[in-house]
């Protein structure tokens, strides 16, 4: 065991690195040698410890089972063809991370537990980032309440954990989506901003009922009037009106994505007129009657951008038509060049491990 910056880590013996089949991962299903923990306790964070990945003991009273007080981020790791490993735009992670933990009254993580954790954890399984366009590794740090006992109060003690998992490019299969006209994700004054675990929870039984429809996502309105597009399934929603790209300004209800901020400003480097307004179910069903309904796609950090073929809303069923000069085939290169060091990284996203 050696001991650094107060992160104390403790090696595998052995790698499971070469006898991991990375042509056949199912996304989010392998991890890699090691994993972080770092518990908060007496009103403190303790040493850090960096580990064999493996199971972890919490009694069945833990308050994460019972009222789910439970936050997590999701990030990657790229490797650049030079063999160099980074992170895209981490900070802007770590800063998401803790505005969720304040909002389900659990303690921030300070910079020298996420971020330089993180590199460590990184730089120690870095066997695991493989090279190639679309391949990753997808890192997940999150926390959970682990205090036991079943009193419907915050918790007096918190694991903080990182884990990472190989991702290969993948391709998501068509994509076509239900306008929520009924079901909402998020509600004014509620924790759709934070990346709280039940936000996920409840957002499964009525996609559960879309799939069963022949749609493989939703596209999630306002929760008071179901008139205003806010996201796409687990992604930011961008909506190209001729050759105008709305994408709705993010507020209480809607998650501030780094991809979706990325997009934004690769579209003003492209001089390409973005705009961040409220838009409406109203507005893209005339659009896409008059033909001028260019493209839907969704942004996120798994998927980067999913270009959306088609969507139904109550009784109104479109197919979005094929584009020459795709905004979303666009963005999505320019991304990979980014992600991939093939490019000059103006914006200073990329974090070298
Ligand atoms: N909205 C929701 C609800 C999400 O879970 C995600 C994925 N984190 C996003 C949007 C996209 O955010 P990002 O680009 O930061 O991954």
């Amino acid at each position: 065991m050696t001991s650094t910056h107060d992160i104390v880590v403790d090696q595998v013996q052995e790698s499971r690195v070469g006898t991991t089949n990375f042509d056949n991962l199912i996304f989010g299903k392998t991890f890699t040698d090691h994993m972080l923990e770092c518990t908060w306790r007496d009103g403190k964070w303790e040493t850090a410890h960096i580990k064999p990945y493996g199971p972890i003991m919490v009694e069945p009273s833990s308050k994460v089972f019972h009222y789910g007080q439970a936050i997590f981020e999701g990030m990657k790791a790229f490797k650049d063809a030079q063999g160099n490993v980074h992170l895209f735009r981490p900070e802007d992670n770590w800063i998401r991370f803790n505005e969720s933990a304040k909002r389900l009254a659990m303690p921030t993580v300070p910079e020298e537990i996420f971020m330089d954790g993180l590199k460590k954890l990184v730089d120690l399984d870095r066997e695991w980032v493989r090279q190639g366009d679309g391949v990753s590794l997808y890192l997940r740090p999150f926390m959970i309440a682990s205090e036991n006992g079943v009193a419907a109060a915050p918790s007096t003690e918190y694991k903080f954990m990182i884990v990472m998992s190989p991702a290969r490019a993948y391709y998501r299969g068509d994509v076509r989506v239900i306008i929520a006209s009924q079901f909402s994700r998020a509600a004014d004054g509620g924790v759709g901003y934070a990346k709280a675990a039940g936000n996920y929870a409840a957002s499964f039984y009525p996609n559960n009922l879309a799939l069963e429809e022949g749609y493989q996502q939703i596209i999630w309105t306002d929760a008071a009037t179901h008139e205003y597009l806010e996201e796409a399934g687990t992604m930011n929603i961008f909506v190209r009106i001729g050759d105008k790209l709305l994408t709705s300004p993010h507020n209480d209800r809607i998650l501030n994505g780094v991809t979706r901020r990325s997009v934004i400003q690769l579209a003003k480097d492209h001089n390409i007129d973005v705009e961040e307004r409220r838009v409406s179910v109203k507005e893209m069903n005339e659009a896409a009657a008059n033909g001028e309904l260019k493209e839907i796609f969704g942004t996120g950090t798994a998927a980067v951008i999913v270009p959306v073929l088609g969507y139904k809303h109550e009784d109104f069923v479109h197919d979005l038509p094929a584009v020459d000069d795709s905004y979303a085939t666009l963005f999505k290169q320019k991304l990979s060049d980014i992600h991939y060091n093939r490019v000059n990284d103006e914006h200073e996203w990329l974090v070298k491990i």
